[in-house]
């Protein structure tokens, strides 16, 4: 492929090209690296050309001269995603969307937005109108809301909004798709879903409409256990607990919280600790819970005055982050615990070789233990039977050490998702090789 004839007819259509070799491979990766398989099979992965594109316009050039090329596009927000999901395995145009960053309007309830919009330039403006976002990722200073919905899953707010993928989350999104002669597509409801956790395999989001949820004022609690098991009873119970009203319920096992050495002065040695996003109009009755169960709460401050650390950044992966920065050597798994009796045998079966990390979420209308344990990594076989532990259990896993859209969820293939690809990008061009249906499918 002559790449530099291609970058000039991407210039000459008055698009923004990066083709310096290092730019490239920064913007060419993720947080891949979390996972020592996907690190070894990802890292000389490398776009040939990033182009910026700042409207939909731009957009359907580039879908344009992709298509008449036959060249891979792939994605990109602001590239945290952690399983490669934005890595071009062959290649190709990356498409830089970080400035298509509007929010377009605001409704009680719903906003309208750009996907290169960071879900924290969001969520601000929401909440000085009262709303905010129902759910977010612990990336969400950086991480873009088309990023969210094309690589995310849950987040803060997933204990009283569920997933992405429920109903209602996602109201809207117009698509680009990579026809011989590109269309923008409007979907809404039920027809938007085919976006969610695609990898950016069947569309190019152009516009996005999402749910809010009504804001209060927050604040962050640490409470600390000298056991385990009472640091997820009480976080079970606080949970279940439809009276106070949170967003976010983590339970660090120790000695996770050993990493984080940014709070040393709120945790207690040798104990676990629960993180807690709660109102502070529900302050009286979060204290009284805490005191029932015997824990310390070590910390507790308004949002709105605090000057230090942000809570949401121990929590979710940012947990295998920061202790990633400690010990490179550990990695990590998605599981679905489903209840507790589960994760104290998994704890108990595995001691500190597989640290235990929880977040409770609302699933089926049940708000339910799930988690994002840290892994002492030996090798692959020793991972692949931790998981298979797991899954005899009767935990689920998504399984974060692989870069395709099924094997990483229930190892389904979605029909209707499939059905979608073909429609809107008939030559495979979006993101290939990450949705595995399609390598099998008979093209249309
Ligand atoms: C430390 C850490 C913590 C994390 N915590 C969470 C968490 O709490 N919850 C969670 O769900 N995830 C989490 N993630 C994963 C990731 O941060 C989120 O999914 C985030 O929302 C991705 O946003 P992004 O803008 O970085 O997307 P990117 O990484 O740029 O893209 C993600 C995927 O979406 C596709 N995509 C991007 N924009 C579009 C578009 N406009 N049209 C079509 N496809 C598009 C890309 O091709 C890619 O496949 C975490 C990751 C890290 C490294």
């Amino acid at each position: 492929m002559e790449w530099q004839a291609i970058a000039k007819e991407f210039r000459q259509q008055g698009l923004v090209v990066i083709d310096d070799p290092s730019l490239c491979q920064k913007l060419s990766l993720d947080y891949y690296y979390f996972s020592p398989i996907l690190a070894a099979q990802l890292k000389d992965k490398r776009a040939d050309l990033i182009v910026l594109a700042r409207n939909e316009i731009e957009i359907l050039t580039v879908a344009s001269l992709c298509v008449y090329f036959q060249i891979p596009l792939t994605v990109r927000g602001a590239g945290t995603g952690n399983y490669g999901q934005c890595i071009p395995l062959e290649g190709g145009v990356i498409l830089d969307l970080s400035q298509m960053n509007r929010v377009l309007s605001f409704q009680p309830g719903q906003v309208i937005a750009e996907p290169g919009v960071r879900l924290s330039a969001l969520d601000k403006q929401a909440q000085d109108m009262g709303w905010e976002l129902r759910m977010a990722p612990s990336t969400y200073q950086v991480a873009t809301l088309g990023g969210f919905i094309g690589g995310g899953s849950v987040g803060m707010g997933s204990i009283n909004y569920g997933m992405l993928t429920d109903r209602g989350n996602l109201r809207g999104a117009r698509v680009v798709t990579l026809e011989d002669d590109p269309q923008v597509l409007s979907l809404r409801g039920e027809q938007a879903r085919v976006l969610l956790h695609a990898y950016g395999t069947n569309g190019i989001i152009s516009q996005l409409e999402v749910a809010l949820a009504p804001t209060a004022p927050w604040a962050e609690a640490i409470v600390c256990f000298e056991t385990f098991k009472a640091a997820t009873v009480f976080a079970q119970d606080l949970a279940n607990s439809g009276g106070i009203h949170k967003k976010q319920v983590a339970v660090h096992a120790h000695p996770i919280p050993e990493y984080f050495t940014a709070l040393k002065s709120w945790l207690l040695p040798d104990h676990s600790a629960v993180f807690v996003i709660v109102s502070d109009y529900d302050r009286e009755a979060c204290e009284a819970l805490v005191h029932h169960h015997g824990g310390q709460l070590t910390d507790y401050q308004l949002q709105s005055s605090k000057k230090s650390h942000r809570l949401l950044e121990f929590c979710w992966n940012h947990t295998t982050l920061l202790a990633r920065a400690v010990d490179e050597s550990l990695t990590y798994l998605q599981v679905f615990y489903g209840n507790l009796a589960r994760v104290e045998k998994l704890h108990t079966y595995f001691g500190t070789e597989v640290m235990i990390h929880l977040e409770f979420l609302r699933v089926n209308g049940q708000i339910i233990p799930a988690g994002l344990p840290l892994i002492r990594y030996t090798t692959e076989k020793r991972l692949a039977e931790i998981m298979k532990i797991h899954r005899d259990a009767g935990a689920s896993i998504a399984n974060p050490h692989v870069y395709t859209i099924e094997e990483g969820g229930n190892g389904q293939i979605d029909p209707a998702q499939l059905a979608f690809k073909k429609k809107v990008d008939p030559y495979g061009l979006l993101n290939p090789g990450k949705m595995k249906s399609w390598l099998f499918s008979s093209r249309p």
